[in-house]
């Protein structure tokens, strides 16, 4: 019998194992599939460890749980999760394990638009974070997809890093979105996008269906997200982005002694915030175990 299981072995799950192992509990990561930075060469923005590559991030993590006895990790994928609060049976592929408690940590999936040219480069030219990679691109040529009136707030924040941007409107955008983003004196393109053109350094134009292509070096955009399989098979709540549901204080979902933490549950995506959500679980969960049993 495990204390917690934990699904996703990313920032917030190591993180959450590192809070759990310290605190003497007995604790299974389960780490296997794709993660969202995956596409990404280097993680920006983690206090000590600013670019770092996302694989050595987490050969830290993994290093740094290997001083606890009670912390496993597994690079297999958790299949299903049964039974309740205090008795939990997880399967993996090599069998069922029994947990008193879940920690959800499996990320997200980015459903990539179906722009010819986007999926490659997605990770290497474009981005959804500005804090993560405007740095290193800083005063060169953005383009922004704009799918919505978050537009309108995260148009003018581009301009941090640089005077060049562009907002390019997704089908369908309301008008007064787009006289908005005009009124904040930024440039909007309404023709509808062809394709991405790339060259050996990534992005270098964005191509339209009539008229010349925009000369262009990095794109945002931000893909529709959902949960991965395990998160939707269990039926948890989820709120109208597809996150899970948690209380804000404890990190419980709507199924009781199942936990979630890291981008599954929260719109602010990236690996310190995940890593804080993840010890924040950790503790709550320790907490629950330690004051109300089962
Ligand atoms: C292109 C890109 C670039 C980014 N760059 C940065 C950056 O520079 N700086 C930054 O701070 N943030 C960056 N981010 C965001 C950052 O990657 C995420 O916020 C962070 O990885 C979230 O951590 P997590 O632990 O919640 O999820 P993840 O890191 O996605 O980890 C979840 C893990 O769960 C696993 N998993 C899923 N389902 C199962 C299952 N059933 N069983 C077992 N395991 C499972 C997945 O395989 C994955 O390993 C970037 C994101 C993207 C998309």
């Amino acid at each position: 019998m495990y204390d917690v299981v934990i699904a996703g072995g990313g920032p917030a799950g190591l993180s959450a194992a590192l809070t759990l192992g310290r605190a003497r509990r007995r604790v299974l990561v389960c780490d296997a599939g794709p993660r969202r930075n995956a596409a990404a060469e280097h993680v920006h923005g983690f206090l000590t460890r600013d670019g770092v590559t996302p694989d050595a991030l987490r050969a830290h993590g993994r290093a740094d749980l290997a001083a606890y006895p009670g912390v496993e990790v597994r690079d297999v994928s958790v299949l299903g999760i049964t039974g309740e609060r205090g008795a939990f049976r997880v399967a993996l592929p090599e069998g069922e394990v029994v947990a008193r408690r879940i920690l959800l940590c499996t990320g997200l999936v980015d459903e990539l638009l179906p722009i010819e040219g986007f999926a490659a480069l997605w990770g290497r030219s474009i981005f959804q974070c500005p804090y993560c990679h405007g740095w290193e691109r800083r005063d060169q040529r953005w383009a922004c997809l704009a799918r919505g009136p978050e537009a309108l707030h995260f148009g003018p924040l581009l301009r941090s890093w640089t005077a060049h941007v562009t907002m390019l409107a997704a089908p369908g955008l309301p008008g007064d979105v787009v006289a908005g983003l005009r009124a904040a004196g930024l440039t909007v393109e309404e023709r509808p996008i062809a394709r991405l053109v790339a060259g050996p350094g990534g992005l270098e134009a964005i191509a339209f269906t009539e008229g010349p292509a925009l000369p262009c070096d990095v794109l945002f955009a931000h893909p529709p997200q959902r949960p991965v399989a395990l998160v939707t098979a269990l039926g948890l709540a989820l709120d109208e982005a597809g996150l899970v549901r948690a209380d804000p204080m404890t990190r419980e979902t709507s199924v009781p002694g199942v936990y979630a933490a890291g981008d599954t549950s929260t719109r602010m995506q990236a690996a310190l915030q995940a890593a804080a959500a993840g010890a924040w679980a950790g503790a709550t969960i320790n907490g629950d175990l330690a004051v109300r049993g089962g």
